[in-house]
Parts: structure tokens; sequence; C-alpha cells
């Protein structure tokens, strides 16, 4: 990476050159951007908040509307895919993204949903560790559904709930604070549960260390990817934590609001003694449509469904793991690197010193996203890039988070895209 970046030049033409060289780069093709009122495409950078529309997308919500139309119930088993087994053609390309075995992952309901159904399962309270730890800047909705659970189970979440903070004056979370605050802790501490990568900072956290850190003192550790999948590896079988969960719709590019995915880890798989909210849909398929046998849990993730899935939200999910899994994670990740340090390299060489990029400078501690802090700014440079064609996202009081995303964003996007930084700077 070292010498990538050492070759790196603030120029269209080097821009131009590296679209030219990059394998990835025909993938573009196959997404539908976004485009200006005189039909010029935008140059978006915001796939970490909705990624975009796989142009195949589209057809897949079409064939399952065709079937619906036409054969009705009989989709169920007479589709070209039978709607019973619809969600077997995601199974393998996404735990194949976050480095599970099939039996680990299944896609169903949304993210907060899979939270709280894990944390029901794997946050199990006693008096004497009943704690959660947390990053203090976790996403609201992850802290939301956190101090929910602390409060469902009897508990007080001003002293149930543990922050694990970045210091004073600083914006990253400190591993060798996590380890201080689980040494002291960690018999008190029933579950730890990290986001990763952080949605604000952009800053991963190392998946294997946080879970034997965890595991070490007792504790149940749990990652919400939402910020991760698709975008940064997490080897989730080898590394080992007990459950994750994520959201679809961002770097995964499945649609808004699109289904969710939640893995549990295998030695799970068969534990009938945890405790979960069951509905039909995680009782053994032999058996699920006899109606009147007790729960029998399906081994594995799927054990955890509740509900039939909705077809028409996995089509779109299908048509975007057909990309990724064409694409090859390992060349998604390099190209991220690569095109996330011409992103830095630039801003870099803006030489101003009203820029701060919170992100870690390491590759190996981010994805894609840079936060970049402005001093003094306020919405009008968001606006300012709106007004220039750019999309990226503004987050109070002064972070603007720009996240090429490997399989559609070009050096080229993020070349113009500091060029505008650069014009609206100076008329500041
Ligand atoms: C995007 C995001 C969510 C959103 O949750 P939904 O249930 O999908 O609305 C939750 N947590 C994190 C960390 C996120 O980044």
């Amino acid at each position: 990476m070292l010498e990538e970046k050492s070759t790196y030049q603030n120029s269209l033409a080097y821009a131009k050159q590296a679209d030219a060289e990059d394998p990835l780069a025909h993938f573009r093709e196959r997404f539908n951007l976004p485009k200006d009122e005189n039909g010029k495409n935008l140059i978006y950078l915001c796939g970490n908040s909705l990624g975009l529309q796989p142009k195949k997308a589209r057809d897949y919500v079409e064939e399952e509307l065709n079937n619906w139309a036409e054969i009705a119930v009989e989709g169920h088993f007479k589709a070209k895919v039978p709607w019973t087994e619809y969600h077997e053609l995601l199974t393998k390309p996404m735990a194949d993204i976050v480095g599970a075995k099939p039996s680990e992952v299944v896609i169903m309901n949304t993210l907060s949903t899979n939270l709280h159904l894990m944390m029901i399962s794997f946050y199990r309270p006693t008096s004497k560790r009943y704690k959660i730890l947390i990053e203090s800047d976790a996403f609201p909705s992850d802290s939301y559904a956190v101090i929910s659970q602390i409060k469902e189970k009897g508990y007080d979440p001003d002293e149930a709930l543990i922050l694990w903070k970045p210091r004073t004056e600083e914006h990253l979370c400190r591993f060798e604070d996590l380890e201080a605050i689980i040494e002291e802790h960690g018999n008190e501490i029933a579950l730890v549960m990290i986001g990763n990568s952080n949605y604000y900072t952009g800053q991963k956290y190392p998946i294997k260390a946080i879970t034997e850190l965890g595991h070490k003192y007792g504790c149940k550790v749990g990652f919400d990817l939402a910020h991760g999948v698709g975008n940064i590896d997490a080897d989730l079988h080898e590394n080992g934590p007990d459950f994750a969960v994520w959201c679809t719709y961002k770097y995964l590019n499945s649609g808004p609001g699109a289904i969710g995915g939640c893995f549990v880890h295998e030695r799970h798989a068969n534990d009938r003694d945890i405790p979960r909210l069951t509905g039909w849909w995680g009782h053994k398929m032999d058996s699920r449509f006899n109606m009147r046998v007790d729960f029998d849990p399906i081994e594995g993730a799927e054990g955890w469904q509740l509900s039939n899935p909705p077809i028409l939200s996995m089509a779109p999910i299908r048509a975007s793991l057909e990309l990724f899994a064409e694409a090859g994670f390992k060349n998604i990740r390099a190209k991220s690197k690569k095109i996330t340090g011409y992103l830095e390299f630039l801003i870099k060489d803006l030489k101003d010193d009203r820029i701060a990029i919170l992100t870690p400078e390491n590759p190996e501690e981010r994805g894609c996203q840079l936060s970049i802090q402005v001093k003094n700014a306020d919405r009008s440079l968001h606006d300012g890039f709106m007004q220039a064609g750019i999309i990226c996202d503004w987050r109070e009081p002064d972070v603007i988070r720009v996240a090429p995303a490997p399989l559609y964003n070009s050096f080229e996007d993020v070349y113009e895209m500091t060029q505008r930084l650069k014009e609206l700077l100076a008329k500041k």
C-alpha cells in the first residue's frame, strides 16, 4: 500500500489513468447512477448511507411481481426460484462477504429488529453480570436498543451501560482503553456490543481481539456490521463473535430499508437452551407446515427466523450479491484501500489546516469512508457540494463523510470531489 501511496498524483490525468487500470472499473456500468435535472451524472459518494441500485435489481423484482401476478400462491413452489427456497440464493454469497459458514448466516428482518432478537438470546443478565459495553459514539438506534433491553431486564442503564470512549481531545477509541475497562469490569459485563466500522469516524475495530478479550472474561460479544458489511473483511467464523447483525442498504446496495442480515456463530447452532423469540419460519422445513408440532428449530442461524420472508425485498439483494460474488471481496477490498488512499492523499495535498481527517490513517483500521472535519464549517459547505453535483453526507457539527464505494466509484469521482472541496474552502 505504501508504494501505491507514494505514486499517487494530484491530477485529472492520473485519476483517469488509475481508472483505466482498475480491474473493477467496468462494474460501474452495472449500476444506475443518479443524475441532475440536466441528465448529467452526479458524483455519488454516499454509499455509506444508501448504496446505488444495481441495474439487475429491477429485473429480479419484476420477475417476482410477474410470478405473483401469473401463478400467485403456486409461486411458493413453482416459481423459477421457488419462494420457499429464495433465501438459499442469498445465503452463500452473503456468508462469503462476512466470512462465515452458510449455516451461520440468515437474511431476515431489519437491523434493529435483529439486534433485539440477538440480545434476547445473548444478553442474559444475572445479578452479578448484567452490564453492556458499547462504544460511546454508537449509532443512536443501537444505543436505544441496548438501553431498552437493559431496562426491560429490570436494570438501570445509568449503571449498567459502560461506554468505551475516545480520550479527551481525541476522536478514536484506543484498544488499550477497552482492555483496561474489560480487565476492571469484565466479570460484571454480560455483553460487549460494538459497531464496526464506526459510522461517524469510520474506525474499524479489531473483531478478533475484542472477541477474545470479551470471551476471556466470560462476556458474550456481538458486532453491528451496518458500516462494515461489504466494506471491510469481518471473518466472522474465524474471529468468533457470538453474533453479528447488519443492514443491506448501505454498502450492499439492496435498496431503501432492505431486509437485513444476521450471524450466529456455529458454537450456538444446536443449543436449544438459548432463549429466543420464535416464529414458524425458524421451525424445521420438513415439519413446518404440519402446524401442530412443538417448536423444533432449524440448526444454525435460520432457527432465529420468525416470519416468511419478503420476496420483493430479497430480489434486489440477489442482484447486489451477484455483483459482489463476481467481483470477489478480496478485489473489492484492494480497490477500496487504493481509492480511499487516493482520497486521503488529495485531501492532504490541499494543505489546508482547517481540515482534519478523523478516520485512522492505517488502511487496516478503516474501510472506504473518510470522515473529514472542517473547522468552523456549517451546513452551507454541504449545500455547496450538493450544488456542485456531489452527493456526500453531513454530520453535525462539522463533519463530511465521504465513502468511495469500490464497485461504482471512480478515481475521477474522488478527484472531482476534492477539486470542489478546494473551491468551496477558497470562498470561506
Ligand atoms: C444504518 C445503521 C442502523 C440502522 O438500523 P435499521 O434498523 O436498519 O434502521 C443501525 N445501526 C447502525 C450502526 C447503522 O449504521
